[in-house]
């Protein structure tokens, strides 16, 4: 009898901020599972605050939407990005004539 050998990833914690906007860690994370234009989103079910991918790849993972997720509710990565906005429109502000 022949065998062959399949990769199981197996079960798989992974880690995730609470919501940024009320703290809730009550998240739901899913995607449509179309083949096109797949569509997945991590949603707090308490404060309908949501991060939408549109469209992602049909064989996102949970993995993946987490992870894209936690981008857009790590306090520190926000404070970054919003700290650059800041400094890219102060440096529009300076070049403005008195
Ligand atoms: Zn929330």
């Amino acid at each position: 009898m022949g065998q062959i050998e399949i990769k199981q990833s197996g079960a798989k914690k992974v880690s995730f901020f609470p919501c940024v906007k009320c703290g809730s860690e009550n998240i739901e994370f899913g995607d449509c599972g179309y083949s096109s234009f797949n569509v997945a989103w991590g949603k707090c079910r308490d404060c309908k605050h949501e991060v939408k991918i549109s469209s992602c790849d049909w064989d996102i993972n949970t993995e993946k939407i987490v992870k894209i997720w936690n981008e857009a509710n790590n306090p520190k990565i926000l404070r970054e990005n919003y700290q650059k906005q800041i400094n890219e429109l102060q440096r529009l502000i300076d070049t403005l004539p008195f």
